[in-house]
């Protein structure tokens, strides 16, 4: 089969299909965006009994939800070290076990809805580019068992076949409560749950514009759709990486960042067996990093950001020459294996490269998942769905500081992503 510039996991998932019904003249929360944060949201307010409207601009799961690699993992972007020199210990401590907690979220809505989406607590394996990375790898397992009562696993060189069946490594760090899925039918089934729940989707549905208008001595919010008005009494922005100008507060504190994926032909089960023994969702150690697993039908899926700016053409082409290379370096095995898919996706950084949660000029809001969105969307949507209904849930990425660029220097367009791009290869090498 020819190389195909599609996302693979769209060929074994199928999407609800809401009607495409009038849109109502007032609800009581409108969700701007179906993916992981903005389903999840919907689906825990419609149990709540809210009347809520998603209005998605393309259709359900079609962002990063759908395009992702279904790593489901524990930990955020930044390590614990970095952390606790910016927050402290405690808060730390607070949004470790968050990282956590996001894991059974998911596994929780997967077994209440009855999601057929090949969840699988397989565990993460992060694998040392650098012998410097390996060394460090013992000093987090040691704080994070110490501060947080968390066991990871250090893989010494010589014992790291038995996870991987490359050479190019210096060890490795296994956690076992990390998980996989396909993420496709996962977003398609939140979006089910979220039908069944009574919540309405509206699909082809851009918000173009968003102002403060009360009804009837009732503040609210007025959107401007290509189907009409739509009145609410709040809105909650779950648009990740595709954040728009009808937000434009929190437009201007989110990076677009380009990531892309390849997966090859179903492999041989030996050669899968030995590529992937414990069938591991695996990402390495550096800025510039590379991640990869085996999807449930065996073929090697290996993503990175192979282009820094979002998918077009142009990137995707690119990206699937850069990724085979980048794949053929870690498994010399794959040389005359077909590479079948390439597709690309946007991810969302926050200038501090966190999550960040809450209210922005009145506006509830979860983005800046830096790639580590499938657990954390998910859990975030939830609880900013249980903030709106009025209880004060756990949730340390609320009130956080948000940093976005002084003096107006963003407004959305990543003018300086080809230098962050040199400067985290200039930090691969020597670093
Ligand atoms: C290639 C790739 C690989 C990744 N791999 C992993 C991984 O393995 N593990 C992991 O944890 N994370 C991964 N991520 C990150 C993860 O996929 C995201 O963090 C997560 O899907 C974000 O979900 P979301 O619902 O917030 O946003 P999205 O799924 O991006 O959804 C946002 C939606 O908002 C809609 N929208 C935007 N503006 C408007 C508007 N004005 N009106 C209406 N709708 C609007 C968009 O159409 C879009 O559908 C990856 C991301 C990419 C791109």
């Amino acid at each position: 089969m020819a190389l195909e510039e599609q996302n693979y996991w769209l060929r074994t998932a199928e999407f609800p299909k809401p009607k495409a019904a009038r849109l109502p003249q007032g609800v009581d929360v409108a969700v701007i965006g179906a993916g992981f944060t903005g389903l999840s949201a919907a689906r825990t307010l419609a149990k709540r009994g809210a009347n809520v409207a998603v209005l998605e601009s393309e259709t359900i799961g079609w962002g990063a939800s759908s395009r992702n690699g279904g790593m489901v993992l524990t930990g955020l972007k930044l390590g614990v070290n970095k952390l606790i020199a910016r927050y402290g210990r405690e808060l730390t401590e607070r949004m470790y076990r968050a990282s956590l907690a996001t894991i059974d979220c998911v596994e929780r809505i997967v077994r209440e809805e009855a999601i057929d989406c090949d969840f699988s607590r397989c565990g993460h394996l992060e694998v040392a580019c650098k012998q410097k990375h390996f060394d460090d790898y013992a000093r987090q397992a040691e704080l994070i068992a110490r501060e947080f009562n968390h066991q990871l696993r250090v893989v010494e060189r010589n014992e790291l076949k038995a996870e991987i069946g490359s050479t190019i490594y210096y060890g490795g760090m296994v956690d076992e409560v990390s998980a996989g899925l396909n993420p496709a039918r996962y977003v398609a089934g939140l979006g089910e749950a979220a039908l069944r729940a009574g919540a309405g989707i509206f699909e082809h549905t851009r918000v173009q514009s968003l102002e403060r208008e009360s009804r009837q001595g009732e503040s609210g919010w007025k959107m401007v759709t290509p189907r009409g008005p739509l009145w609410a009494r709040e809105v909650f922005v779950g648009t990740s990486g595709y954040t728009g100008r009808a937000t434009p507060a929190l437009q201007g504190k989110i990076i677009p960042v380009g990531s892309f994926i390849i997966t090859t032909e179903v492999l041989r089960e030996e050669l899968a067996n030995e590529l992937s023994p414990r069938n591991r969702m695996i990402y390495d150690s550096k800025h510039y990093l590379y991640y990869y697993r085996l999807t449930p039908d065996r073929r090697m899926l290996f993503g990175g950001r192979a282009a820094f700016f979002p998918e077009s053409d142009q990137t995707i082409r690119r990206s699937a020459e850069i990724l085979r290379r980048g794949m053929l370096d870690v498994y010399p095995q794959l040389r005359d294996t077909k590479v079948e898919y390439v597709w690309g996706g946007t991810l969302d950084f926050a200038f501090d490269i966190m999550p960040h949660a809450g209210q922005i000029d009145g506006i509830y809001y979860a983005v800046g998942y830096a790639g580590h969105g499938v657990a954390m969307a998910t859990y975030q949507g939830q609880k900013i769905a249980e903030l709106i209904s009025g209880d004060t849930p756990e949730n340390p990425f609320v009130g956080i500081p948000f940093p976005g660029l002084p003096l107006g220097l963003y407004h959305g367009k990543p003018w300086f992503l080809p230098f962050a791009g040199i400067w985290y290869k200039l930090l691969d090498w020597v670093s």
